[in-house]
């Protein structure tokens, strides 16, 4: 997933319907460079109960019908997860599992038994664990839409009305919704949606994060969409994060340009590498072996592979049979191609039931990531052999990297369990600023470094990630943040070993061609957001990359140094691209 910046995002997202000349725009957080014209169509909205229903005469029946409903959306939800693959069989496979919830439908059951309607008894149940989910934050709180998704659809069943969500769409649509769950998002008929916009969600939320995956232009946050009428035009810019009602001929040929030149760069697939020719290897991030399947040509191999995506909502880990055999997928999708696989970084926004401490008061800064071999030294062993395992048997390039490295005694630590269990390439990453500052004793133990620009900003700028009203503070242009940057880079230069730059900075070309400047000799994103950093490679050589960083470093706020950048990119790149 891309999003637009947050500096695009502090200037554009939030502020209410304005004019533009006589076109009224509306403004969120874009996900997606993509921009599209089309009709509005609505999702069904959601069914609610009514507070007065009276309680059931057969209280024994009532509970039969709750339980039936919630095993009959559980089920539908886990068919399309089956159906789906990667990211999307995740999120539905998450969502099927809270529908199957024991406690969920406990909550319920004993409502109904306590002279509750049924579908009220529901209502209130989830919205109890919807309260808990949201008073927990962090990953918690970004849940909650998957809870009302399962409390709607379970609700509707037992009222006897349609599925909430989309409805079949008879021509292609742009879809407009107040929230859109990701199970309604990965239900959408693919070829007829152009375009989605949310009024709430989050720019980080599961339909966001399935959006981009497919490929969707969406915009998130949209203050007014719900004004939005059925049926009438509008053309959605996801790189603007803009909505812009009747679009007027200029507006509809700037859409039609942009949605051309997309298509055109798209079509490329070759290495990256600037105008001069230097080399910089376009990789991709990826959380499932059917997104390495699914990355296609496009990209030089995988820059970082989250492999907690395995052990997620799962109460133990999976085997080291299980792990090597996802792992070798992974690797024999990208035949031969360099596959850069993270060790699991579970904690703070990322929590697993069976290692994750509870009671921290600050669990960003608690044992997460690889701060977990403290106390579980053999999951990060057993990981390593399935890595180690996979690469033996498919003859596979594996590089493998531990997040959230803070000292030297712990990248020389890990490279010793690394090579100890038959893994060759071994690296760390650089997202707490002592590491970036130390870079240099890093690159002393261990073969390359990959700077996580999305924790690396939070841990700079003392700002949780997940908080969309301090977006402006984790904005990667921050001036102190590309310090470290710089200085990561420059040691890896000295050093003479690769510094990948893995976070969703890399994503942004006017970024990326910062970050080359700086000497990053690879960038990993979303794939889908490589061809707009090829073509902005493919423009510029390496001594512009330079005066770029150079002028982004000179500024003294993220705004200054961003537009410092864009001064000088090329105009076709901004203008395709639309970087303002
Ligand atoms: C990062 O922190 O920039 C990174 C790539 O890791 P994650 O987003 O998975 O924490
Ligand atoms: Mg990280």
């Amino acid at each position: 997933m891309s999003t637009s910046t947050a500096a695009g995002d502090a200037a554009t997202g939030h502020t209410p319907s304005t004019p533009d000349g006589a076109r009224a725009v509306l403004h969120g957080f874009g996900v997606g460079r993509g921009a599209v014209v089309g009709p509005v169509a609505r999702a069904h909205p959601a069914p609610r109960a009514d507070p007065e229903a009276p309680a059931p005469d057969d209280a024994d029946a009532a509970v039969v019908r709750v339980e039936e409903a919630f095993a009959t959306v559980a089920a539908a939800l886990q068919a399309r997860a089956d159906a789906a693959g990667g990211t999307i069989a995740e999120v539905l496979g998450a969502t099927a599992m809270m529908a199957g919830d024991p406690e969920l439908i406990g909550g319920a059951r004993t409502r109904v038994r306590g002279g509750t309607a049924p579908e009220l008894a529901v209502e209130r149940a989830v919205d109890e664990f919807v309260t808990t989910f949201r008073s927990l934050g962090g990953y918690f709180a970004e849940r909650v839409t998957d809870l009302v998704s399962v409390r709607d659809r379970v609700v509707a069943r037992l009222l006897g009305l349609p599925e909430p969500g989309v409805p079949a769409l008879a021509e292609p649509s742009v879809v407009v919704a107040d929230d859109l769950s990701p199970a309604d998002t990965a239900a959408l008929e693919l070829d007829k949606v152009l375009g989605i916009v949310i009024e709430q969600g989050g720019p980080t939320g599961h339909t966001a994060i399935i959006a981009g995956q497919l490929g969707i232009p969406c915009v998130v946050q949209v203050v007014g969409a719900s004004a939005l009428e059925v049926g009438e035009v509008v053309a959605v810019d996801a790189a603007a994060g803009t909505i812009t009602r009747d679009p007027d001929d200029d507006v509809r040929a700037r859409v039609a340009t942009r949605a051309a030149g997309l298509a055109r760069l798209a079509e490329a697939t070759g290495p990256g590498v600037t105008s001069d020719g230097h080399p910089v290897a376009l990789l991709a991030n990826i959380g499932t072996a059917e997104d390495a399947e699914r990355a296609g040509d496009g990209v030089e191999g995988v820059g970082l592979f989250r492999t907690e995506v395995l052990f997620l909502g799962r109460t133990t880990a999976p085997t080291e049979d299980e792990q090597a055999a996802t792992y070798g997928r992974a690797l024999a999708a990208l035949g031969g191609r360099k596959v850069v696989v993270r060790t699991l970084d579970a904690g703070a926004d990322k929590p697993l039931a069976f290692v994750t401490r509870s009671g921290e008061e600050n669990p960003a800064l608690g044992v997460r990531g690889y701060r977990l071999v403290r106390t579980a030294e053999d999951l990060l062993r057993t990981q390593l052999r399935a890595i180690g395992r996979a690469a033996a048997e498919t003859e596979g390039d594996p590089w493998v990297m531990a997040p959230m490295v803070a000292t030297v005694e712990e990248a020389a630590r890990f490279a010793a369990i690394a090579r100890e269990e038959g893994v060759g390439t071994v690296g760390v990453m650089v997202e707490v600023p002592s590491a970036a500052l130390r870079a240099r004793d890093l690159l002393g133990e261990v073969d390359f470094i990959s700077i996580g620009t999305n924790d690396l900003a939070q841990y700079t700028m003392a700002t949780d990630r997940l908080l969309g009203e301090l977006a402006d503070l984790l904005d990667p242009w921050q001036p102190a943040v590309l310090d470290l940057v710089a200085a990561a880079a420059a040691a890896g230069v000295e050093a003479g070993k690769p510094v990948g730059v893995c976070g969703e900075s890399a994503s942004d070309p006017a970024m990326a061609l910062a970050l080359v400047g700086l000497g990053v000799t690879s960038l990993s994103m979303s794939p889908s957001a490589v061809p707009g950093v090829r073509f902005a490679l493919s423009r510029h050589d390496v001594a512009r990359c330079q005066e770029i960083a150079a002028a982004a470093r000179a500024a003294r706020t993220a705004g200054d140094a961003r537009a410092a950048a864009l001064a000088l990119v090329e105009e076709d790149v901004r203008e395709v691209l639309a970087l303002a």
